[in-house]
Parts: structure tokens; C-alpha cells; sequence
């Protein structure tokens, strides 16, 4: 626990009230006992003296009664001899006057009871003066096994005393004042000479430092545990300027590194937007010669089938309709690839708009059954829909759902094989359902899933297929033809569409790829969404485009 007083006094101070204080205490200790031994002393040669005047007294008194002079009374019953003033009481008296007289009172019984008790003495202050007052028994045999017949007074005023006490007791307070300015001067000068001064110099030390100034060293050389304190202090010291200039100096590399990437960066989106500029104006460029291509492969293709009707089938006829067969292909392939190329850029870029309606969820799935169905029928595989009564309508994009979905329809026929090849029933279902809110905050949402009966998607795998230009090297989807950049697409259009894409896959078992739109699209995430796929586009399309 600590005290207020704690908090807020110095070091030097807290020493000073400590230390002073038991100082203090300490002399007070040491002056009482001559002080009491004193007071001692003056009292017993007070004693002494009353007993030998009484004595002196009581045989003068003795040899009047013995020559039957009668004694001489004042009026305030002292007998006086030879200067000598007693007050002798009998008992009686005594024991009446007792009561306003407390000495009297004390001695009386104390004479009563102990037979031994032959005197005694009281001494007071009556204003600078010391008045002692003596008190001897009278028995009436002069021994000690006689009754106590009566009492003899004798008092003294003591000028004299009384001045020895006060120059007595000045003379000690004297020494012992002198005694703690000594003490307390000599205990100043140790504590801040040997420990405060250090200790001051170690305290600016550190506020120099805490200022910043880590040069600075401590130098106290006092040879005991404050220098070695002061020593590791400068060790710490030091270990902190070197690690500050290390510090530094990775600073300065730092910065150097951030300039260097700074310019780098420019570069990157300088060339970026070079590549953006080139793959707009190449797009074009690429499709029109490549349709032709295809347009005037498949016109030869056309005109070789109708020669060979005419001629027959030759053949060398027939190698070349194979020929401009594997062109069309081929072409296709190439074409598909580039559009898909050029619509990942333009999401990455934040290029692409989304355009708003109230889609009926089941239209859409209809639509897109009715767009595999002839594709699906080429491989012999099944076409199923499972729409959920109130799958209702989404606000969204729908020419982007539609890309979405056609999408996982087209990976799942592509990757399901027929059940002459498999065994089992080959089949693509489409399921839509709501997915009401669980908890508060949820959004209201759709869920559109396209689930195959195809190989399935090894777990390590499931995450890395969304990757672009990523396609799982087995044998069954090896064979496949595509582009590896279908996936994320779709995870990048329905990010757009404020939505997200689940994977659920077993192998050997098949695929349930689903993508979970919410009901209402938020039009002003949608705006921040975009600035920041522009942002991300510039930076990851390098990746892209320099692995492409
Ligand atoms: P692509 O189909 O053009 O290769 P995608 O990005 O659409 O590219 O798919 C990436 C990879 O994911 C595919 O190459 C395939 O290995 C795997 N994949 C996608 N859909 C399925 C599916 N329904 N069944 C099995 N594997 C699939």
C-alpha cells in the first residue's frame, strides 16, 4: 500500500523527515535518563539534608524538654531551634490536616503500615521556586515496633535547586538540540553526497534519454553499487544507440526499397493500364480474324461434305473434312480462351457493370436447363431441376448469374461421363432454394446449385480449382478440354453480385457447386466493391497476365 505522502515527497526529503525524526526520537531517548537521573540526584541531597536538619532539630528539641524550656510555637505551629522550623503533629493532627493535604495523606498511611518506613519527601514547583517538604515518623520509643504516635514536618523553599534544575535541564536540551543539528548536518551531507547526488545524476541521465538523447552516459564514480548501477545503465545504453542506428540503418534500406518499389509500382500500373489498352484494342483485333477463320473452315467443311456427296467419299476427301474439322476446333477453343481472357481482365479491372433486374429464379434455371439440354443429350446424360416452390425472384444481374451458372452447368456435363462408361446413371441436376435468415442480420438469400454425378474433386483440390488457369491433373479431367479460368470467373462475378460460391464434392460420388445470392442488392456496397476489384485487378493482374 502506499500513502500520499509516498507519491508526492522527494527521495531527499522522504530521507530527511525519516532519518530526522528517528534522530530525534533516538535523543529524546538518550536525554531522559540523565535528565531523570539529575532530577535524581537533587532530590536525594534534599533528602538528606531535611533528615539531618530534623535530626538536628529533634535533639535540640530533646535537651529543652530535658531542661523543661518550654518549646516556642509560632502561629502556624512551627517550633523553631537553632533556626530550625518544624511543625510537630500527633497523630490526630496528622491524620485531620491529611485530608486537604495529599503528602500528609501518603505518608501517614504509609508510616501506619510499614513500621520501617522511618521518612519521606515531596518536592513542587511553585512558580520558579522548588518547595521540598520532609516528613518523619515519631514513635513514642524512638524504635519501630511503636506505634506511630505523630508526624514532623519540615518544608523548605529552594531558590537554589530550583535555578540548578532549569539550567540543568538547558543545559541538556542545549546538548541534545546541538546533538541533532550535528546529526542532522552530518547525515545531510552522507545521504547527499553518497546517495541522493548519484542518484540525481542517474535521474537526469534517464530524462535525457527519455528525451531522446541516447549519447549521453552516466558518470558516477563512487566505487560501490550505485556505479555499478550507473555502469549497467550506460551498457543498456549503449545496446540501445547501436540497435537504434541498426534500426536506422534498415530504415534508411527501407525507404531506398520503398522508393525503388514506389517506381516499380508506377511501373506496374503504368503497364497495367498498357495491358488493359492493349487487351481492348487486340480483342477486337483477335476475334474478327479468328471468326473468319472459323466461319471460312466451317464453309470449307460445308462445301468438301457436298462435293462428297457428289463425288462419293474419297479418302483423301475424307482427311480433309478432318482437317477442317480440327481447325474449327481448335479455333473455337482459341476464341473461347481469349473471350475468357478478356472478361477476366475487364472484372479485375472493375470494367464490368452490373445491370440490374428482378430475375424469377426459376425462368433463369429453366432457361439454362432448356441451353445444356442439347449438350447433355450428346453425351447421354440427364438434365434434372429441383426448384423450390418459393425460390421467387432476386434483384440481380441476370446476364451475369446466367454466365455464373452456365458455367458449373457446362464443368458438369463436361466432367460427368454417360452411365455406359461409369455404371452408375450420369446426371446434372439444378436446384434452386431460399435460404431464410437464421439469425439477425442474415440477409434474406437463393441458393442455386448445379450437382453432378461426375468423379468429384479431390478435398486438397477444392480450394485451388477457383485459382485462375488452375485445372486438377487426373486423368479424368486431363482429358477435358478448357481453360482453367471458367471457376474464377464465376467467383469473381458473384463477388460482384454481392453473392458467394460453395463447393461440396466427394470423390467418386460427384459435385455440388452452388452460388448464394442475397434477394436485395445493395447498390452502394456494390460501388465500393468495384473502386476496390479495380484496385486489386491492378495489382493481381501481373500475376496474371505475366504467368499467361
Ligand atoms: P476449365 O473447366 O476450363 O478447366 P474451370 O475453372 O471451370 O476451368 O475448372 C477448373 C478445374 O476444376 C477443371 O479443370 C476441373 O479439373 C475441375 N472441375 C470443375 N468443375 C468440375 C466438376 N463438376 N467435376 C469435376 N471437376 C471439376
Amino acid at each position: 500500500m502506499r500513502w500520499p505522502w509516498q507519491r508526492s515527497i522527494s527521495l531527499a526529503d522522504k530521507c530527511l523527515l525519516l532519518f530526522g525524526g528517528a534522530i530525534v526520537l533516538i535523543i529524546v531517548l538518550a536525554m531522559i535518563a540523565p535528565w531523570v537521573r539529575m532530577k535524581g540526584l537533587i532530590r536525594e541531597r534534599q533528602f538528606d539534608m531535611a533528615r539531618r536538619l530534623v535530626e538536628i532539630w529533634q535533639r535540640l528539641d530533646a535537651e529543652d524538654r530535658t531542661r523543661g524550656a518550654p518549646p516556642v510555637i509560632d502561629d502556624q505551629g512551627f517550633v523553631e531551634h537553632a533556626g530550625i522550623k518544624i511543625r510537630p503533629l500527633t497523630l490526630d493532627e496528622a491524620v485531620a490536616q491529611a485530608e486537604d493535604d495529599p503528602f500528609l495523606r501518603r505518608v501517614v498511611e504509609a508510616f501506619g503500615e510499614d513500621p520501617k518506613h522511618v521518612d519521606d519527601m515531596s518536592a513542587r514547583w511553585d512558580g520558579v521556586t522548588r518547595i521540598y517538604r520532609y516528613a518523619r515518623a515519631v514513635r513514642p520509643e524512638g524504635d519501630a515496633t511503636t506505634e506511630l504516635s505523630g508526624v514532623l514536618l519540615h518544608e523548605q523553599r529552594s531558590d537554589e535547586t530550583a535555578v540548578l534544575l532549569i539550567v540543568n535541564s538547558v543545559y541538556l536540551l542545549g546538548a541534545g538540540l546541538l546533538v541533532l543539528a550535528m546529526a542532522l548536518l552530518v547525515f545531510y551531507l552522507i545521504t547527499h553526497k553518497i546517495i541522493l547526488a548519484p542518484v540525481r545524476s542517474l535521474k537526469e541521465t534517464a530524462a535525457r534519454v527519455r528525451e531522446g538523447d541516447l549519447s549521453i552516459r552516466s558518470d558516477i564514480q563512487t566505487g560501490d553499487e550505485l556505479q555499478q548501477l550507473a555502469e549497467t545503465f550506460n551498457q543498456m545504453l549503449h545496446g540501445l544507440q547501436s540497435a537504434q542506428e541498426q534500426q536506422s540503418a534498415a530504415n534508411r534500406a527501407l525507404d531506398l526499397k520503398l522508393g525503388e518499389l514506389s517506381e516499380a509500382n508506377s511501373a506496374l500500373f503504368e503497364s497495367n493500364r498498357l495491358k488493359g489498352e492493349f487487351l481492348a484494342n487486340v480483342s477486337h483485333e483477335l476475334r474478327t480474324p479468328l471468326n473468319s477463320i472459323i466461319g471460312f473452315a466451317e464453309l470449307l467443311m460445308e462445301i468438301a461434305r457436298s462435293e462428297g456427296e457428289q463425288t462419293g467419299d474419297t479418302p483423301a476427301l475424307s482427311k480433309r473434312t478432318r482437317y477442317q474439322r480440327n481447325i474449327v476446333s481448335a479455333g473455337r477453343s482459341l476464341l473461347e480462351m481469349i473471350e475468357s481472357l478478356l472478361e477476366l481482365a475487364k472484372i479485375e479491372a472493375g470494367r464490368v457493370e452490373i445491370e440490374l433486374s428482378d430475375v424469377n429464379v426459376r425462368d433463369v434455371c429453366e432457361s439454362l436447363a432448356a441451353l445444356i439440354l442439347p449438350l447433355a443429350q450428346q453425351k447421354g446424360i440427364e438434365i434434372a431441376q429441383e426448384i423450390a416452390s418459393d425460390a421467387g425472384t432476386i434483384r440481380t444481374d441476370p446476364k451475369r448469374l446466367h454466365q455464373v451458372l452456365f458455367n458449373f452447368l457446362s464443368n458438369a456435363v463436361k466432367f460427368t461421363e454417360p452411365a455406359e462408361r461409369t455404371g452408375r446413371i450420369g446426371r446434372v441436376t439444378l436446384r434452386a432454394e431460399r435460404l431464410r435468415p437464421r439469425a439477425e442480420g442474415d440477409r434474406d438469400c437463393v441458393r442455386l446449385s448445379v450437382i453432378d454425378t461426375g468423379p468429384g474433386i479431390p478435398e486438397a483440390e477444392q480450394h485451388r480449382i477457383f485459382e485462375k488457369f488452375y485445372q486438377i491433373d487426373a486423368g479424368h479431367t486431363r482429358e477435358h478440354r478448357g481453360t482453367g479460368l471458367g471457376l474464377a470467373i464465376s467467383r469473381e462475378l458473384a463477388s460482384l453480385l454481392q453473392g458467394e460460391i460453395q463447393l461440396v464434392s466427394e470423390i467418386g460420388r460427384g459435385s455440388m457447386f452452388s452460388v448464394i445470392l442475397p434477394v436485395e442488392f445493395d447498390e452502394a456496397r456494390s460501388r465500393e466493391q468495384r473502386l476496390e476489384s479495380a484496385f486489386r485487378g491492378s495489382l493481381s493482374g501481373r500475376r496474371a497476365w505475366n504467368g499467361a
